[in-house]
């Protein structure tokens, strides 16, 4: 779908949403929607834009900056900023392409975008950021609005950078609205926002685990391993400590840690985490804080255990290879979902989907279903700051744990209304895939 020559990642999401519709009724049941396929992969709007700002020692510094409004059939632009060296247009359309599916999972009136620089925040000062963050606004405030694309977090934009972007954005327009989600609780934020994507997942696979086992299993006792360090993965895994899971696992780029024993990280353990990535350091400074925990330099946490129950990849994309999922099923891994946008490799979804269809052996939740949770709060977000309003902590994860099991259950009985063959565990990518599509397509043609 692309005129650009090589766009990997974006040509992998399309593809794997295409591979999901095969075997379903979607175009039988629906033919007036196969032109749509098409038309749904071209983001209405690509901007780009040249970023420049002056580092510590007064030297000019050069960036690209993107917005990517991809769809807005069923409202408003919504989706990150991620601030990372690999950026590039290909990463963020199928971060935007994602975006439309997952809004749409969530039942609240979002559109889809992504956005970002190829900036790369480590080994940069507060202020660096700061300057890099107020440049990238100055551009990207004439094609943002409360009403029209309302960006938020992602990868390296944390509360910090939206304070940045926020008060920018504040000066240059003279109006105090809600154009960012994930902002800071005095000023229009919302609670829960920080642990939405986290809990979010966790809820999520709670609902898997309670279908799959008719109501006789849940979190309790249940191994698991957690990848990456970021928000995502802390509030991750702290719910699945609370919820009674061992979590063994944690990662960053550098490598992994992985339980010795079997003990699972503490909550205090996930604090120090938290310190650790906000200075913008290695997770391995922290190996002589972890003596039940050994360090694996380079490597990623899914081979590395004998016997698992959960899979949650809160890393990045394609963080789980063919070898890895394989490794998986026969470790006994029961669930996967990513926290993470397209965590599993095209090769590791084919595996984990022959997996569940042959055998019913593992369930994949994708990300895009997985891991809504984190806009869908800043929808809840968007909805507070319209109203001039803030909601209690406990009506917020109230509405987020709604949210979740909403989607698990349209994914689930979406993938039964168009599989051609009723199954002990359905497919829970083509049912993501098929929910998220109808409904942004319907629209379209409204
Ligand atoms: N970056 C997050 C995601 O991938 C959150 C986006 C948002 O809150 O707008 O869904």
């Amino acid at each position: 779908m692309s005129q650009i020559p090589v766009e990997p990642e974006f040509q992998q999401a399309y593809d794997e949403v295409l591979l999901s519709f095969k075997d379903t009724l979607l175009f039988e049941k629906r033919p007036n929607l196969e032109r749509l396929m098409e038309v749904l992969a071209i983001p209405e709007r690509v901007i780009q834009f040249r970023v420049t700002w002056e580092d510590d020692n007064g030297h000019i510094q050069v960036n690209r900056g993107y917005r990517v409004q991809f769809n807005s059939a069923l409202g408003p632009y919504k989706g990150g900023l991620r601030f990372h060296p690999t950026v590039n247009l290909s990463i963020l359309k199928f971060l935007g392409y994602e975006q439309v599916f997952k809004n749409a999972l969530t039942g609240l009136n979002m559109g889809g975008g992504k956005g970002g620089s190829d900036f790369d925040p480590k080994g940069k000062s507060d202020s660096e950021i700061r300057r890099f963050c107020q440049a990238f606004m100055t551009e990207l405030s004439r094609h943002i609005g409360a009403d029209t694309d309302v960006p938020a977090g992602d990868i390296n934009v944390g509360g910090r950078e939206i304070g940045y972007l926020f008060g920018q954005y504040k000066h240059l327009k003279n109006v105090f609205e809600g154009v960012l989600t994930g902002k800071g609780l005095a000023w229009g934020g919302s609670l829960i926002r920080p642990e939405a994507t986290g809990f979010g997942l966790v809820y999520y696979v709670e609902k898997m685990i309670d279908y799959a086992t008719d109501g006789k299993e849940n979190f309790t006792g249940k191994k698991v391993l957690v990848s990456g360090s970021g928000n995502v993965a802390q509030y991750a895994a702290l719910k699945v400590i609370q919820l009674g899971g061992s979590v063994l696992s944690l990662s960053d780029s550098k490598g992994s840690f992985i339980s010795k024993n079997g003990k699972s990280f503490t909550a205090e353990d996930i604090n120090k985490v938290a310190e650790v990535k906000l200075a913008r350091k290695e997770l391995k400074v922290l190996a002589s804080e972890f003596p039940d925990f050994e360090y694996h330099e380079g490597k990623r946490p899914w081979t590395l255990v004998k016997q698992v129950d959960v899979a949650l990849p809160c890393a990045t994309q394609n963080e789980v290879s063919g070898e890895e999922a394989e490794y998986l099923v026969k470790a006994g891994c029961k669930y996967v979902a990513e926290g993470s946008n397209m965590g599993s490799t095209l090769e590791a979804v084919k595996i984990f989907e022959a997996a569940r269809r042959e055998h019913a052996t593992i369930w994949y939740g994708p990300g895009k279903a997985a891991n809504c949770g984190g806009v869908a709060v800043s929808g809840l977000e968007m909805a507070q700051n319209s109203q001039r309003v803030t909601w209690t902590q406990a009506k917020v994860d109230e509405k987020l744990k709604e949210i979740m099991t909403n989607c698990f259950y349209l994914c689930l009985d979406t993938a039964k209304d168009y599989g051609k063959v009723p199954r002990k565990l359905p497919s829970l990518v083509a049912g993501a895939n098929i929910a998220g599509f109808i409904k942004v397509a319907d629209a379209m043609i409204d």
